[in-house]
């Protein structure tokens, strides 16, 4: 266990606002990590569990302990068939997908440069380029950090939705995710559907998993900011899924919106689309602005603080609904001065 000599949380979250916590703490096994949330319990003080901080804002400073998920385990078996990963959650997501394809273990190259740790990585479900983490998901492992009890949930229990998954709702107080395990096949094959990943079917005669790779982390540096210079969090809302008929309608009165059909006949639309409609690119408020390029991103751009953050997405929401009449939801993580706090509610 360490102990962080300050407490200022700018270096441990991607936007890197200017928040401090009580205390915070590096932990290395779980064991650490429950000895730690009972001495928080009995002295009454708030705990967050940290990964790497790129899915979350901090509203105000934490009077709390926040603890770094530095579970670093790692062990992959196999049959004949399938690799078996069984991955510690503190690992960086981005270095396992890299050490596996080093190791001659493909499947998760769509998924490449995705921050974060693994351990985050069921909470919402990450996603990209056509694959989501519910497609290798073979378990996940949790701890009751009240009572030190530890549960398997198979990728059917861990009730993966679009980032969304029971690590957001029946999981989401006192558990903590410690490991996780993936299935992998051996009998690789590519996943281009997504649209720019086709290109690769006409620029290249044999389609490698670090081709894929390669290709997705240039496309992701060159359109996404990189948070080490500029904070920022990903994706700052979800892409909306509105009903077919609602849908047709948009279609009418907007046949460019881009539009993705649901498995159940919903539409989810491009969240980024329609703020770019609003012309709302490059709006700033306070320090916190919407990124000149990626409607989507918001930015820490002049020593942001929460609140101007919050005020931002809520004129966002405001200007969208004016518009569409269609209702954003953060996909961020917001976290108040004691844990956190209902998003939807707080920019509406
Ligand atoms: C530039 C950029 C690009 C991004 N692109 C994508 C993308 O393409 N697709 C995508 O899906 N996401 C994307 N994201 C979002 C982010 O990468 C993911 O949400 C990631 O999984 C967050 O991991 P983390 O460790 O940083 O989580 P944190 O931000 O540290 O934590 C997020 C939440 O999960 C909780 N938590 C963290 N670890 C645990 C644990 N072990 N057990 C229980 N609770 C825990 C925290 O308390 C917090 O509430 C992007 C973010 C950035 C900054």
């Amino acid at each position: 266990m360490n102990y962080n000599h300050h407490n200022k949380l700018k270096k441990y979250h991607t936007f890197s606002l200017n928040v401090i916590a009580r205390a915070v703490y590096s932990i290395y096994s779980v064991n650490e990590l429950i000895m730690l949330c009972k001495n928080a319990r009995l002295n009454k003080c708030s705990v967050l569990l940290l990964g790497e901080g790129s899915n979350v804002i901090f509203v105000n400073n934490f009077d709390g302990l926040v603890i770094l998920n530095r579970i670093t385990s790692l062990n992959i078996t196999e049959s004949s068939i399938e690799w078996y990963i069984h991955v510690g959650s503190g690992n960086n997501w981005h270095k396992l997908v890299k050490k596996l394809i080093k190791n001659g273990i493909y499947g998760l190259e769509n998924m490449a440069f995705i921050p974060g740790s693994v351990g985050a990585a069921p909470i919402q479900n990450i996603g990209a380029y056509g694959m989501e983490f519910k497609d290798v998901c073979n378990y996940v492992d949790i701890i009751n950090l009240i009572n030190g009890k530890q549960y398997r949930l198979n990728s059917h229990e861990c009730e993966f939705g679009y980032r969304d998954s029971v690590f957001k709702h029946k999981y989401r107080e006192n558990f903590a995710i410690v490991s996780v395990g993936l299935k992998l096949k051996k009998l690789w094959k590519p996943i281009l559907t997504y649209s720019n990943l086709t290109s690769l079917i006409f620029t290249h005669t044999k389609i490698t998993a670090k081709t894929i790779f390669n290709f997705i982390c240039k496309i992701r540096k060159s359109k996404l900011p990189d948070p080490y210079l500029v904070g920022n969090a990903g994706s700052f809302f979800k892409n909306p899924v509105i009903s077919s008929k609602y849908a047709s309608k948009i279609n009418l009165l907007y046949p460019l919106c881009p539009k993705y059909p649901q498995i159940n006949g919903d539409v989810k639309l491009s969240a980024g689309w329609l703020i770019e409609q609003c012309n709302l690119k490059g709006y700033q408020y306070g320090g916190a602005a919407i990124h000149n390029n990626h409607a989507l991103v918001l930015i820490n751009k002049n020593n942001a603080t929460g609140k101007d953050v919050i005020n931002l997405a809520r004129y966002i929401k405001k200007k969208v609904i004016e518009k569409f009449d269609i209702k954003l939801e953060p996909e961020v993580r917001f976290i108040g001065k004691y844990g956190e706090i209902n998003a939807k509610d707080a920019i509406s």
